[in-house]
């Protein structure tokens, strides 16, 4: 019935009579979807308000990203309902977003590309290494040699599957899917897997799970993972003979699993961008020079996919303890198994 200017003005008509004369069943539409299910649903009794995106053809045939916020302001019993809709352009941001998307997706299919290709000859040359130092009666410097490339090899793969895995999960590759988890078993075997590098650091490390503890749902080896990416860092950075703590009990509609050490800590300045990508704070920095800030970025990520959260807490200070006391990270993961279990018993 009416139109203001600024609208003629968006969709480059003339004059309001121009635009009141166009065809709007042919000019707007809705991206991949049903007009008609949208026109129902504004039109329908119960819609007093209602927000919907559409694409709007321009005049000079350019389409427009509307997002269309309207309310009714008459009541169908006394005839035609009739709406006072603001139609608002949001062409330009949803370009970015989509650009945004597609650079985000050619960035992480180039880290999956290079990272694919550097897999391969990297593995060669540390079987190759390795064959190298099992040579009889290497002289001590030619053993060393190959044991620092071989050290730095590693290093090399680890940083690569990182990289993989960062952009598996960003790519939408890496899916969560939820089984029946025993949490306590679940640690044991990391506990497990981690014996070697707690005990070449003189750690102790111990876990003491809830008695009770009942399963969660969760993606068994991504949760694995995401521990053994928690508790490596409590053993990289807490000092050689540190204690390290892990528990698992249950709070309210979820499970919190948690790893405390009483390291090196976290640097107040450093505590909000614990998990962002590539960050490490510098007392890490100086300590472990190695280390790609990727690890807990993944973690919230996967995590985040399971309907879970992550952070990290100071460790309570004991008596005397220096100003960094430590660190407590700790995931909450939803519990429905435990209802599920519950009904099945
Ligand atoms: P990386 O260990 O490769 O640096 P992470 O993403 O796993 O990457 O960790 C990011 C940063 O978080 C680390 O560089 C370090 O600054 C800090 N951090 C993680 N775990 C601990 C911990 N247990 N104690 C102290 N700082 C930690």
């Amino acid at each position: 019935m009416d139109v203001n200017p600024a609208l003629v003005a968006m969709l480059g008509y003339a004059s309001k009579a121009d635009l009141l004369r166009a065809d709007l069943a042919r000019d707007i539409y809705v991206r991949g979807g049903d007009r008609s299910a949208v026109i129902a649903a504004i039109l329908g009794r119960t819609e007093t308000s209602f927000q919907t995106e559409v694409s709007w053809r321009r005049k000079d045939g350019l389409v427009l990203d509307v997002v269309l916020h309207g309310r009714r302001i008459s009541r169908p019993r006394r005839g035609e309902p009739m709406f006072e809709v603001m139609a608002e352009d949001v062409s330009a941001r949803r370009r970015a977003e989509r650009e945004t998307a597609a650079a985000l997706k050619l960035q992480s299919d180039f880290v999956s590309f290079v990272s694919h290709q550097l897999r391969t000859p990297l593995t060669g040359i540390r079987w190759m290494l390795e064959l190298a130092q099992q040579t009889p009666g290497l002289p001590e410097e030619t053993a060393q040699c190959l044991a620092d490339a071989r050290q730095s090899a590693d290093r090399l793969v680890g940083l690569i599957a990182d990289m993989l895995n960062v952009a598996r999960c960003e790519s939408g590759k890496t899916r969560w899917v939820p089984e029946e988890v025993d949490l306590a078993e679940l640690t044991a075997s990391v506990v497990h897997e981690l014996r070697p590098q707690v005990e070449q650091r003189e750690h102790d490390l111990s876990f003491e799970p809830d008695s009770d503890l009942p399963r969660v749902q969760a993606d068994a080896k991504l949760l694995r993972q995401v521990m053994l990416n928690l508790c490596s860092n409590a053993i990289k950075y807490t000092p050689v003979g540190g204690e390290i703590k892990i528990t698992a009990a249950r709070h309210g509609e979820e499970m919190w699993w948690s790893v405390r050490d009483n390291g090196m800590g976290v640097p107040p300045e450093a505590r909000s961008r614990l998990f962002e990508k590539f960050f490490r704070a510098d007392n890490a920095h100086t300590v472990e020079t190695e280390g790609t800030g990727l690890g807990l970025y993944w973690v919230r990520r996967i995590l985040a996919q399971g309907g879970g959260r992550v952070w990290w807490q100071p460790a309570p200070a004991k008596h005397g303890a220096p100003a960094c006391p430590g660190s407590v990270f700790t995931f909450a993961l939803p519990l429905q198994a435990t209802l599920v279990q519950g009904v099945a018993e």
